[in-house]
């Protein structure tokens, strides 16, 4: 079946007891069992509930995997993934990552004695060089927040695996419908499904897929054990979003794109990052990774300073300023003051998040609309 009926049918079956096309949402905490020590398929709703179960059905279809876990959020997901590690173990992480994972990394996962480096993912010479005996996950994104650099994931892949690590792509800005991790190689995919999966800015949700088994028990105990499952009704609530994923990312990746174009024309604007432009330094790459668009996030500098920046992301009408992405609303926001303002100032520059960066979620109102919101925007601060 193609991506689109999957993304309707496989873990949407219809409800055997009633014939209801829309299955029903399973609220209950507790499942009578058949006999003492005689477990049936669900026991206790944080370690497995049919609601969720279908949703992670239809994930790990999508992402080309075995096995799929639904979380309470993205950064519980990615915990999670870290939490595979030991002490004196370390993750090797790309720096064009977003800032809570910036944050969990340095600020809670190092508590564990788990070492945390960054090197630049798009740069894989720099990447293996930063692999140490110590390293046992190499975590990236592709495209990255906010620079929407590019990563060549199948290389990482070769390389992660020539030096005995896993890789874990958060694949958040891509979704299933253009970038696959597993099919180029990756472990493990992680998805904030707060973002496109759910697409509608009404759900708190992560998600990880993988394509082994016993990576998943693993994955699975420590998400039993630790117990940060994804609720029954934001397992429905993505699950519906699911059935418009591909259609969405698709028509907002188009816009995404002319909006890049329009951008660039404008004098006002030093730089546009956006994978689709010919001169992405990671087009090539997207185009081959990427499947048919190159996502509807998009990053530009302007010619301006911090102020500039703030006073054009509190300009805009249409684009909403606020954090998250990936929903039918357009979002705009500055990194330096708002996704990424837990980075150390210091790294944010060196990592190239300058004061004057803006990011666009591009979401589905008619493009006309979003450039003419951007023009004023831009006129309102220059
Ligand atoms: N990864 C990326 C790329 C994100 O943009 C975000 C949130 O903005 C996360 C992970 C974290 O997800 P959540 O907010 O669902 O915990």
């Amino acid at each position: 079946m193609e991506f689109r009926t999957r993304a309707i049918h496989v873990g949407n079956r219809r409800d055997a007891e009633t014939g209801a096309v829309v299955r029903p949402i399973h609220l209950a905490a507790t499942y009578v069992q058949p006999g003492a020590g005689d477990w049936g398929r669900f026991d206790y709703a944080r370690s497995g509930n049919p609601t969720r179960k279908d949703l992670e059905t239809t994930l790990a279809s999508l992402d080309s995997g075995t096995d799929a876990l639904a979380f309470s959020s993205g950064m519980a997901a990615i915990h999670c993934v870290t939490m595979l590690l030991s002490s004196g173990q370390s993750v090797l992480a790309g720096t064009d990552i977003y800032g809570g994972t910036y944050r969990l990394l340095h600020k809670i996962v190092d508590r564990a004695g788990i070492g945390v480096t960054l090197a630049p993912a798009h740069d894989l010479d720099a990447l293996e060089a930063a692999i140490t005996p110590q390293t046992r996950l190499l975590w990236i994104e592709s495209p990255g927040n906010p620079l929407l650099s590019i990563t060549d994931i199948a290389a990482c892949a070769e390389i992660a695996h020539r030096h005995g690590l896993l890789l874990g792509v958060d694949a958040t800005f891509a979704t299933p419908v253009l970038t696959r991790p597993l099919e180029l190689g990756a472990d493990i995919v992680m998805h904030s499904a707060t973002k496109y999966l759910g697409g509608h800015s009404d759900v708190l949700g992560g998600a990880l897929v993988v394509a082994d088994r016993a990576l998943y028990d693993r994955l699975y105990f420590i998400q039993n054990a630790t117990g940060a499952v994804m609720g029954p009704l934001e397992s429905f609530l993505c699950s519906r979003g699911i059935k418009t994923l591909e259609l969405r990312v698709r028509e907002q990746s188009r816009s995404a794109r002319q909006l890049a174009q329009f951008l660039l024309a404008d004098d006002r604007v030093a730089r546009v990052m956006y994978p689709g432009l010919p001169d992405h330094p990671g087009h090539e790459i997207a185009a081959r990774q990427m499947d048919g668009g190159f996502g509807a996030m998009l990053s530009f500098e302007i010619a301006g300073d911090f102020a500039a920046a703030k006073k054009v992301v509190e300009s805009t009408r249409l684009f909403q300023l606020a954090v998250s992405l990936g929903a039918v609303e357009s979002l705009i926001e500055q990194p330096a003051s708002m996704s990424h303002a837990s980075y150390d100032p210091q790294d944010r520059r060196a990592h190239g998040v300058a004061d004057g960066l803006i990011r666009l979620s591009v979401g589905l109102e008619a493009v006309e609309d979003l450039r003419a919101d951007l023009l004023q925007a831009m006129d309102s601060a220059f």
